[in-house]
């Protein structure tokens, strides 16, 4: 299909309309050779984990689920009791889009949600939502979860991530990091795993494999591996536990060693980019945060929203109602340069 038929054959909808790239198919087909031990008792699992290891330059405890809403709830009701309390920001997956499953897998462990307008939590506002209250009536506040990048496509800093992971320390609240796209974090800021998670003090990160390129499957890594313990029996209990995991595995092992993982996430930053620098100064398109990942957010007139659904683009609204165009490891730039001439084009008729 070419870039003047008159539907997009590629679609910015979301990150995970893409397939599996070609790193990642390339293990699975070569894991798919004869019999492996179930349940992650195999050669490829211990591949992967030693390769996340090798990633993060420490001897963390690797664990491998199905998907991010799985991971991060699991992870966070590790870190919980019942009676606890995590600290969220409002624009957060963990409170927006897992449907309860944090609150469901803890057994009751409450979000504690922070207003965020750009979906980022400050080391001030969890210091006021973990100071509200000190008694006995109040679930006490005990992790912290932030997203790197944030639903809205921006980065946390080096500085920024210390900085919360220091009120964290002060307030003895452990730090989860929801890291769906966390390569395309490490993409942008241009440093080491091991500098934006443990030794910027996160306890737990849940590294996005699907968002990355894979089928399916994300890491749930633990820097401090006594948080991790029973986490198998959380895992297994939850219907986690792939019994064909070298399928989940071996994927990881591709995307690390070719160090396709940075780079997918960089080429899909670039498109972010791409898109944003065609469509910066239009009459009535304004970018509503700045593009510092995978993501362009859109606020538009609803003309010109209308006229892009009409030429066939498909996009969420859901945050703020702007349009939310997100670009994955295969996104053309020659689809990219269409969605941003028609918007160009529709932009340039309402005004
Ligand atoms: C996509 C995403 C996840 C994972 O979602 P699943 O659909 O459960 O795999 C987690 N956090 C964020 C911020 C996401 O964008």
């Amino acid at each position: 299909m070419a870039a003047s038929d008159p539907y997009p054959a590629q679609q910015f909808a979301s990150d995970n309309y893409a397939g599996i790239c070609p790193e990642a198919w390339a293990s699975m087909l070569e894991a798919n050779q004869g019999h492996a031990p179930a349940y992650g008792n195999d050669l490829w699992t211990q591949r992967a984990s030693d390769a996340l290891r090798s990633l993060f330059e420490t001897d963390c405890e690797v664990f491998f689920a199905f998907n991010g809403t799985a991971a991060n709830s699991l992870a966070l009701a590790a870190l919980c009791q019942s009676y606890h309390s995590v600290i969220c920001s409002s624009l957060s997956h963990v409170e927006t889009d897992e449907c309860g499953a944090p609150e469901f897998f803890s057994n009751g462990s409450k979000l504690l949600v922070a207003s965020a307008p750009d979906g980022k939590l400050t080391p001030q506002a969890i210091r006021a939502l973990a100071c509200s209250r000190s008694d006995i009536h109040f679930p006490k506040p005990r992790v912290v979860t932030i997203t790197q990048p944030t639903e809205t496509g921006l980065v946390y800093s080096l500085e920024q991530t210390r900085a919360i992971a220091a009120v964290c320390r002060e307030l003895g609240l452990k730090l989860h990091m929801d890291g769906s796209r966390f390569a395309h974090a490490c993409a942008t800021l241009g440093c080491a795993p091991a500098d934006l998670t443990w030794r910027a003090g996160v306890d737990v990160l849940c590294f996005g494999g699907t968002k990355n390129g894979m089928a399916v499957g994300e890491a749930v890594v633990f820097f401090d591996r006594a948080l991790a313990e029973d986490f198998d029996y959380r895992c297994k209990q939850a219907g986690q536990l792939a019994s064909k995991m070298r399928f989940l595995s071996a994927p990881w092992v591709g995307l690390l060693a070719s160090g396709a993982w940075l780079r997918h996430a960089r080429h899909a930053n670039a498109c972010a980019a791409r898109l944003a620098a065609q469509v910066r100064g239009l009459a009535g398109v304004e970018l509503m945060f700045p593009v510092q990942a995978n993501g362009v957010f859109l606020r538009a007139p609803v003309e010109v929203l209308q006229g892009l659904t009409a030429k066939g683009w498909g996009f969420y609204t859901f945050i703020g109602g702007g349009a939310r165009f997100m670009f994955a490891w295969d996104a053309d730039p020659v689809w990219v340069d269409a969605l941003a001439r028609d918007i160009r084009e529709l932009a340039s008729g309402v005004a």
